[in-house]
Formats: C-alpha cells, structure tokens, sequence
C-alpha cells in the first residue's frame, strides 16, 4: 500500500459476501473488522450445505448470466469478474475439491459447507481479519458512525470505507431479517419490497389428496407456466408443492398471483413420452382393469401422479387423459411465507448503487449479496452472485479509496 495509515474496513455481515470481501480487502492490506449480529459466521451457508452447498453451475456462462431475470444485464461484468470457474477455483485453493452432478450442478465432494468455512475462516485470520459476532448492527449515528448493540453495550466505528453485506429477508433464525433496510431508506437509499424467491406455493387439494400425499415426491416431472419450463422434481405438501423444479418458475408464479389471484400451473407427468404415445397406450382394451390399475400399468404413473390427475376431476379415457398426464393443471393461490422461503427478492434497489455497487445516496458504503435486489432460482446462482458482488464490492472500496488518496 502506498499510503502509511492502513485503511480500516468494516465488513458488516458474515455470510458469503461479506467474508469474500473481507478477503479481497484484507488480501489487499486493509485492516478489515467482519460484524455480525449471531454468535458465529456463516450460519446460511452451513444451512445451504446441509442437503449439500451446491456452490454454482457448470452451464454455459452466456446461458448461466441469464438466470438474474431483469438483473442480469447488471450482474454480467460482477460475475465475469469472478465466475463460475473461478468460484471452483477459490473453493478448490480452500482445499475442497468439487464435483459437477449430472444437473450440471457444481458442490463441494464433501457434500457440507462446514470444512470450507472453517478453512476460509483460517484464512482470513491469517489475513489479520477481526471478526466481531454479536454485533448487531442499527445504522449511523449523526456523526455519521456506525452503531451496533454489542454484546457489552454500544459499539460505534467509523471506518474509512463499510461494506454491508446483510443478506435477504427469509430464514430470520440464521442472521438476515431485513431488518437492516429502514436506516438505509431514512438515508435515502432505494428499496425494493421484500418477496419470497424459490419458494413453495399454496394449492387447494381435496383433505384426501393432502393427508394421504403430502410429503410425497414427483420425480421426473416438467412443469410449464406462462412460457416457460422446468424439469425436475417437486414434493406435494400438506399446504400445496414445493421443490427445486417449482423454484425454478417462482418468480413467475409469486408474480401471477400478485396480479391474478393465482397462477394455473401445468404439470407434465410424463415428459419423457410423447401425448400420441400415451395416447395409444390409453386406447388399449383394460380388460376388466379399474381406470386406475389400467393407467397405472400403462404408463407407470406413481399413486401420487394417478391422484393429482384425479384432483383435476373425473379422469377423462383415451386422447384427452394423455392430454391431461402431459398438462395436470393445477391452481396456485399464494406463495408459502417469506420466513420459509431459500432466498428472497427485492432489497437494495440496483438503481440506488453504482457499478461499483457503492450506494450513490452514501459515499464510501458498498452492499454486497443477497441484499441487493436480484433473484435467480436454485442450481448454485445464489451463492454465485452471493460471492462475485462480493468480490465486485471489495474491489469498489479499493478503487474508491485509491481516487479518494489521488484527489488528496
Ligand atoms: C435452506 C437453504 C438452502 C440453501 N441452499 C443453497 C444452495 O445450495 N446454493 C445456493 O446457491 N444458495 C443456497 N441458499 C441461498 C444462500 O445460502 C444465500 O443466498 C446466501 O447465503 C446469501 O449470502 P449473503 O452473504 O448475501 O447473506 P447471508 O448468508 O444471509 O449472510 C448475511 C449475514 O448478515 C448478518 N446480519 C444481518 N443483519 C445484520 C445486522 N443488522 N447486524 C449484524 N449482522 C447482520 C447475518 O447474521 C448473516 O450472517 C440456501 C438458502 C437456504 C435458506
């Protein structure tokens, strides 16, 4: 560093993106302090590698910066600058080798977040990087310091540049509440109204369906709303469905309801035969089969799949059930509570920082991760992002603080 005095750095939020920044900016020479209101770090992380941390996708990177939906243009250059490869690289320089699923998801062989935190916590304390937990942070002070409850009482700093790296508004028992907005909106910074993303959805099964299925999963599956498609699995619930394959339309279904009142999904429960294939098989003689048996053995629909297509109304024969296995509709009325939900959109409105993501509204504050306002669906986009805006914000200090010492 060419100035004397080592920039002091707080990095508030100890999830993904705020330890990514404290690692580029304590790598850089800056004396970074990380805060956090929990008693330990990283506690989504742990959660998210508990089913296995699936830490990004191997798809192509021009189809892989599509899944932002209407910020995608924006994220581009930030996951450019650390992408998917990189990501792997990083995870890997750790000392945790990856693997590509047969999705093309990426994760950690371990399967578990736990031995990649607790590397990358040694690291960044042999980076000298503090971590303070237990501090949780309430906003500024009218001189302009930051204020935090700490565990012995009020803890106020003012760093030389801050990097807010808070996270969404779901799963409020790992750290992220939201609560974090209202002293962003009082200093004017613009945010979007939280929603669940990847989220499960309300549906109205008859108390037979429910009580008999829910839990139950539908392997396999394609689901199809307003345009677009997903393959995969879902689980039916006691309160409607839920599952990776849902979350991939979320954002389209959470928005129809929004506008609607609800949403037809179209579930397509045999997505590997065509309809003039079933349909041929629906023609045959039953032989004294029941309409049930009869299907099930024709087109080895599982018991859950024969009674969705039943909650449609009485089973049609021939042409129109194959009409019906390739698009059961089912009506969607609300979306499960933002509490329940993997991830959440809205916050930081894009507009509110630059491509440095340095809030315009506050000079020298930078925000970082999930609450900044994107969506993307599950398949490793969310930590993804979590990370590269990471990178992108920690850089943005650097750059910052080297135009200020070039002024002075
Ligand atoms: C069950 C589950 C499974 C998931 N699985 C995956 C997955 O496999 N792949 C994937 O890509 N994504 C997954 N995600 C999503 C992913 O974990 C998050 O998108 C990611 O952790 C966001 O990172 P972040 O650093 O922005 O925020 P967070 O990880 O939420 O970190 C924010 C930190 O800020 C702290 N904080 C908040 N407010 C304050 C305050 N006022 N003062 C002090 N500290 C504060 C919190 O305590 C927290 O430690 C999953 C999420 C869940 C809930």
């Amino acid at each position: 560093m060419d100035d004397q005095r080592q920039h002091q750095i707080a990095v508030i939020g100890a999830g993904p993106a705020g330890l990514m920044a404290a690692e580029i900016l304590s790598a850089a020479g800056m004396a970074v302090t990380v805060y956090d209101r929990m008693p330990s770090p990283g506690r989504k992380l742990l959660m998210a590698g508990r089913g296995g941390p699936n830490l990004t996708h191997s798809e192509a990177f021009e189809t892989f910066a599509t899944r932002y939906g209407a910020a995608s243009e924006r994220l581009r250059p930030i996951l450019e600058a650390f992408s998917p490869a990189a990501l792997v690289a990083w995870a890997e320089g750790l000392g945790e080798q990856t693997f590509t699923g047969s999705s093309g998801r990426i994760f950690p062989r371990t399967m578990k977040a736990s031995p990649l935190l607790r590397a990358w916590l040694r690291r960044l304390g042999g980076q000298g990087v503090e971590l303070r937990t237990r501090h949780d942070w309430l906003g500024w002070d009218d001189k302009g310091a930051l204020t935090f409850r700490g565990p012995d009482g009020p803890v106020t700093v003012k760093p030389d540049a801050t990097v807010l790296a808070l996270g969404g508004a779901s799963w409020a028992k790992l750290g992220s509440d939201g609560s974090w907005s209202v002293p962003l909106e009082t200093r004017g910074v613009g945010i979007e109204p939280f929603q669940p993303s990847n989220c499960g959805f309300v549906a109205d099964w008859s108390p037979l369906f429910r009580a008999r299925f829910g839990g139950t999963p539908l392997k396999g599956i394609a689901l199809r709303f307003e345009g677009q498609s997903a393959r995969g699995d879902a689980v039916v619930t006691h309160y409607g469905i839920e599952g990776g394959a849902v979350y991939a339309l979320s954002a389209a279904l959470r928005d129809a309801i929004e506008r609607d009142g609800k949403a037809v999904l179209e579930i397509d429960l045999r997505p590997d035969m065509t309809r003039s294939r079933l349909t041929d098989k629906l023609s045959r003689p039953a032989k004294g089969q029941s309409l049930a048996t009869f299907l099930r053995k024709a087109t080895h629909l599982p018991p859950v799949a024969v009674n969705l297509l039943r909650e449609a109304g009485d089973l049609p024969s021939g042409g129109a059930l194959a009409a019906l296995i390739k698009g059961v509709p089912v009506t969607l009325t609300a979306t499960q509570p933002i509490e329940r939900a993997i991830s959440t959109a809205g916050g930081v409105s894009l507009d509110a920082v630059d491509d440095d993501l340095m809030l315009r509204a506050l000079p020298g504050v930078f925000a970082a991760g999930e609450m900044l306002d994107w969506e993307a669906p599950t398949g490793g986009y969310l930590l993804q992002a979590s990370f590269a805006t990471g990178v992108a914000a920690a850089r943005g200090v650097l750059a910052w603080l080297a135009a200020r010492k070039a002024i002075d």
